[in-house]
């Protein structure tokens, strides 16, 4: 009992800070059940909105300060090292949001960003990876997926786009690509960012009701509301085929805008910070050049 105690005194609660977010917030293996991962939970973390922005602003300058790293040594000490964030949700779920609330925290020249939208036909002449391995980020570069390879397993699963048999391979396919990226030396950050569906509901009636926010609406996503179970289930799949350790999954309770943003920025932090960046080591002699600046 006195270890039990000690144990539950040790996990975080709402508005603390957990020691790992990437540990609070991985997919624990086995089947995946996204209703009991439930949409507006704040497991632990900022408090409210405005502690989040404060946490943020932290978080900014770190992030930054990490990717700079990455960046430089890989252009100045052929570093092969980079990392990959892969966001997946249904329409409102954040995506937009995360990458401009968080990927927007660091500098664009280190970022590669690649939104995944209906293949063309060209892309669907080939191999349903052909065009994601196009897109993996070179050395140095924070890759940022808007949609991803997952799409293969989610959309295509739920409106039939290719027999079972052939979207049912494709888990296998992915686990395959994605150890491949680890052993390039990429860390991949695969985030489902969670809502509900009365959330998305009231995300695009507030779409509806601001006129600068018409662009952001899309009449067809009323229409795949139909499929929300459908899609919830293809979710659950894909997240329990694919979770593995070499690149696991984190569901991001995203019904709270401020706790999505600040969950995924502590999460790439982590990542970036297990990387042990350091700047690389000049490859010219500093005093000589020093002084062929001051004679030129
Ligand atoms: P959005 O991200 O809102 O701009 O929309 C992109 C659309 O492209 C979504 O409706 C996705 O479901 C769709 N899409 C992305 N990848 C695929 C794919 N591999 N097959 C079919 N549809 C896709
Ligand atoms: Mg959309």
């Amino acid at each position: 009992v006195a270890k039990e105690a000690k144990a539950a005194s040790k996990l975080p609660k709402p508005g603390e800070l957990p020691a790992s977010v990437a540990a609070m917030l991985r997919v624990p293996d086995g089947p995946v059940d996204l209703e009991l991962l439930t949409t507006d939970r704040h497991p632990a973390g900022p408090r409210d909105k405005d502690h989040a922005a404060e946490l943020m602003a932290e978080l900014g300058e770190k992030m930054a300060d990490l990717q700079e790293r990455l960046y430089a040594s890989a252009i100045g000490g052929g570093d092969k090292r980079r990392v990959l964030l892969v966001l997946q949700g249904m329409d409102t779920a954040g995506k937009d949001g995360v990458i401009n609330h968080v990927v927007g925290l660091v500098d664009p020249g280190g970022v590669s960003l690649v939104s995944f939208k209906k293949p063309t036909e060209e892309e669907l002449a080939h191999d349903f990876l052909w065009r994601i391995e196009k897109q993996v980020p070179r050395p140095g570069r924070l890759g940022v997926f808007n949609r991803s390879q997952y799409e293969d397993v989610l959309v295509v699963r739920v409106h039939d786009l290719v027999p079972e048999s052939v979207w049912s391979a494709r888990y296998a396919q992915i686990n395959d690509f994605e150890q491949r990226l680890v052993d390039g030396h990429t860390t991949v950050v695969k985030c489902f960012l969670h809502v509900s569906k009365s959330e998305q509901s009231d995300r695009l009636l507030a779409r509806l009701d601001d006129p600068t926010k018409y662009w952001k609406y899309n009449p067809g996503d009323v229409d795949e509301r139909k499929y929300w179970d459908a899609y919830q289930q293809a979710y659950s799949a894909a997240i329990a085929h694919c979770n593995t350790d070499a690149a696991p999954w984190y569901v991001i309770p995203s019904d709270d805008k401020w706790y999505r943003n600040w969950a995924v920025a502590a999460l790439l932090l982590e990542s970036l910070e297990s990387l042990n960046l350091r700047y690389p080591d000049a490859d010219f002699d500093v005093e000589e050049e020093k002084r062929r600046v001051r004679d030129s």
